[in-house]
């Protein structure tokens, strides 16, 4: 693997920042979120795919920044709504924030389910990594499993209280965050990622 001594985390979201700085640790001498390096730029996200929004992200942030960028586009398909909310995941409910728009969207989703008998879904991860210099490295990860209509545990975040994992009892909240990022979407999207460099 190539090292890279600085890396800038091309997202706003704290949840993913912290999980991705977990699974990264030691990998390389520095990695920022945008707060952290200063950086106040929304991108807007407007591909029709996951990794379409995700390269736009790392490559306005490396344009910006003139570091390596990083960044995930992520959310749950569920199967028996023809994948979605997919890459609507964070406004499934519509423009809302924080706790308000998580419970909203999990509510819409139970919602949207109750009378459906495939509870299967998936959580989808597309990473992309811009180099200053336009090389570009994907990686799409996935964690499949089912959403429960008794959403428990407070971990994690989003639509965690209301999936479980295959081969799991308990949701991905009830989960601690070593065990999330064990087997999570993001962690291996991430792991073909630095496969990859
Ligand atoms: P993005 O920031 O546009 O990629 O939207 C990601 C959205 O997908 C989040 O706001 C969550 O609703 C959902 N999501 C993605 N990854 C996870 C996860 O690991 N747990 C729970 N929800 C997730």
């Amino acid at each position: 693997m190539q090292k890279l001594m600085k890396l800038i985390i091309a997202s706003n979201n704290a949840h993913k920042i912290y999980e991705i700085k977990k699974i990264l640790s030691g990998k390389f001498d520095e990695i920022l979120s945008l707060k952290e390096a200063n950086v106040h730029h929304e991108t807007v996200e407007d591909g029709s795919t996951f990794m379409e929004n995700s390269l736009k992200k790392a490559r306005e942030i490396s344009e910006i920044t003139g570091c390596a960028a990083l960044a995930d586009d992520s959310g749950i398909c569920a199967h028996a709504l023809d994948g979605a909310p997919g890459i609507y995941s964070a406004r499934f409910a519509g423009e809302y924030k924080g706790q308000e728009s998580d419970d909203r969207n999990n509510a819409l989703l139970l919602d949207k389910l109750s009378d459906k008998a495939d509870k299967t879904a998936h959580y989808t991860c597309a990473m992309a990594l811009v180099y200053p210099d336009g090389r570009e490295v994907c990686a799409e990860g996935y964690m499949y499993g089912a959403i429960t209509d008794n959403p428990r545990g407070t971990r994690g975040f989003g639509y965690d209280p209301l999936f479980i994992p295959d081969g799991e009892s308990r949701t991905v909240a009830e989960m601690s965050d070593d065990e999330k990022n064990l087997i999570s979407h993001r962690a291996n999207a991430l792991k073909l990622l630095l496969s990859k460099i």
